[in-house]
């Protein structure tokens, strides 16, 4: 199923598999998706997945998801099982191919006896640093270590009592035997077996030794059969070595790697290692912390996972680096929900408006459509009262001209509901407006004036008696850098205002039961979505993303 049509995309990796399709090197693609279990998902993999399961649904075939846990001491089945919940809800299905590297690890043990038997692995006692040392530099070749021509016997000997134990983390290694002078520093006797003495979460104390990534990798991905081993450009210089690995070995595929940019962007980090760092230093609350680039975070940010998709989508897949602006995430966001959110009414700063010429006991329920870009969306009652409240800000006392909300004898549309005019301003012994006092048309139900009159203003509003009580919280970028340090002072960088609390905020009743997962437009505010955190008689709302994108004004303002 090879579809040519111009909505599908076009890169250099889907190029390549038409070709391999036509010319019948392979008839089918099987990719996947290889995680180390060591920290969260974030947007950078999304990359990875979106490309890996794509080119398997476009071109006929199959993706798996393959955990490569060959480290132990940093991994943890919390992890196995957020990975696998994040490439679900990103919209992936990896079916019966669920694979972990540790299901490998009787075959690739014996195809490191194969290499032994060769001449072509030795067992090292080089320490780690001594190893750095012989290993020369890009300028220099590499020394060989005096174990390197130790007998077959000896080898076999040595590493079998690696397996058993025998020896303490880092006093032996196996080492390929292949060119101190390589060129390629990846080519100089790389490690292919270490001792670590931890247990495993899946083969707990069977083994004290564990492959190195680079040994484990492509064997896997040769296990797997794996057509297309899809990976970042920081392993095109790995590729000689995983290549001469499988020339070597009685694999039964042989595997292409194609290498494509990792995805970068700006305010924010998108390194495993450094997200560790801001969730065990608390910088964020968690991996889930609605700021954070981690797919948890932002599912919980009320970020829609297609919008994540089409963002990914539409940068392609490239060789060559660089670094996507944040803002075309957050156009993307606002682009699907704009179609999709349904619109409520929220007050986050609540101003008590009292409307004196309207009945108390009024029973008034207003139509407010729920999408405008979705007629299938329907509408839905908001109940109107004497008592309401409006946004703090579409009130100035002295208002310029062109200010076209509330103010001293002017008129107001009240969004889906009546036009409203101020008549008084009632203010505490400090001088702050407390309470506004207006007067109702009742001829203008639904927000039209009867004789025609011009009222250019809307505003939200929420009523005072059926409003719900919450707690928003307004998040901006984690990172004012837009590209943080990439020393030690990758901190500093750190947004101080990265998340904005307000209580007491108002909304529309039907905003209680509004289902974990849906993301919904607060109108004139942004777009927000109920936050786990929050309990019934506490309601707690994340902002997903503004309206419009403030910051590029902000940065230009200085
Ligand atoms: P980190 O650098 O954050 O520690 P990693 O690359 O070590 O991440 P893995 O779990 O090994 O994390 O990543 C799984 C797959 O996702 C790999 O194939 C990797 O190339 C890919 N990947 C990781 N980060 C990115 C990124 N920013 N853009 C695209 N692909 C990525
Ligand atoms: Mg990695």
């Amino acid at each position: 199923m090879t579809d040519d049509s111009p909505d599908q995309p076009h890169d250099f990796i889907r190029e390549q598999i038409r070709s391999d399709l036509a010319t019948g090197l392979h008839d089918h693609v099987v990719s996947r998706f290889p995680p180390e279990p060591n920290g969260y998902l974030h947007i950078g993999h999304a990359k990875s997945i979106c490309l890996n399961f794509g080119v398997a649904a476009e071109f006929g075939g199959h993706c798996s998801l393959r955990f490569d846990d060959t480290n132990p001491a940093k991994e943890d089945q919390a992890y196995i099982d957020a990975i696998m919940e994040d490439v679900r809800w990103l919209g992936f299905d990896w079916g019966e191919h669920l694979h972990y590297t540790s299901d490998y690890f009787e075959q690739l043990y014996d195809w490191a006896v194969h290499l032994i038997r060769e001449g072509l692995a030795y067992v090292d006692e080089l320490s780690p640093e001594e190893m750095r040392e012989y290993r020369g530099t890009l300028t220099e070749p590499g020394r060989e270590s005096p174990s390197r021509n130790r007998g077959v016997e000896e080898n076999l000997d040595l590493f079998a009592r690696m397996r058993a134990g025998d020896f303490a983390d880092g006093e032996k290694a196996l080492r390929a035997k292949i060119d101190m002078a390589s060129g390629n520093i990846n080519m100089r006797d790389p490690v292919l077996y270490r001792i670590v003495r931890a247990p495993h979460p899946r083969t707990g104390d069977a083994w004290h030794i564990y492959p190195m990534y680079d040994f484990a990798h492509g064997q896997s991905d040769a296990l797997e059969h794996v057509t297309h081993s899809l990976c970042t450009l920081e392993f095109e210089d790995h590729r000689p070595l995983y290549d001469w690995l499988i020339d070597n070995l009685p694999a039964p595929a042989r595997p292409r790697q194609y290498e494509f940019s990792r995805l970068n962007l700006t305010h924010t980090v998108l390194s495993k290692r450094r997200l560790i760092q801001l969730v065990e230093e608390r910088h964020v609350s968690g991996w889930d912390d609605p700021r954070m680039p981690t797919l948890t975070g932002l599912r919980r940010r009320g970020v829609p996972p297609v919008a994540i998709r089409d963002f990914i989508g539409r940068l392609g897949v490239t060789k060559s680096d660089g670094i996507v602006e944040m803002s075309y995430l957050e156009n993307t966001m606002r682009e699907h929900l704009n179609q999709t959110a349904q619109r409520r009414m929220a007050v986050l700063d609540p101003l008590k408006v009292v409307i004196e010429n309207y009945p108390d006991d009024a029973d008034d329920e207003l139509d407010a459509v729920n999408n405008p870009n979705d007629e299938s969306a329907g509408s839905r009652k908001v109940a109107f009262s004497r008592e309401i409240y409006v946004e703090r800000a579409d009130f100035m006392e002295d208002p310029p001209r062109k200010f076209f909300r509330l103010g001293p004898g002017r008129e107001v549309r009240l969004r889906y509901a009546y036009l409203v005019t101020c008549t008084d301003v009632i203010k505490d012994d400090a001088g702050n407006v407390i309470e506004l006092r207006c007067t109702y048309d009742p001829e203008s139900r639904g927000g039209n004036a009867p004789d025609g009159r011009k009222v250019k203003g809307t505003i939200h509003w929420v009523s005072a008696e059926h409003a719900v009580s919450a707690e928003v919280r307004l998040y901006d970028h984690l990172f004012t850098e837009e590209e943080p340090g990439s020393g030690d002072d990758w901190l500093d960088g750190l947004n101080p205002n990265s998340m904005e609390l307000r209580q007491g905020c108002l909304l529309e009743p039907s905003l209680a039961d509004l289902p974990a997962g849906e993301t919904v437009q607060f109108e004139r505010l942004g777009y927000f979505c109920a936050d786990p955190d929050g309990a019934a008689d506490n309601l707690v709302f994340n902002r997903t993303v503004s309206l419009r994108d403030t910051w590029a004004k902000e940065k230009a303002k200085g």
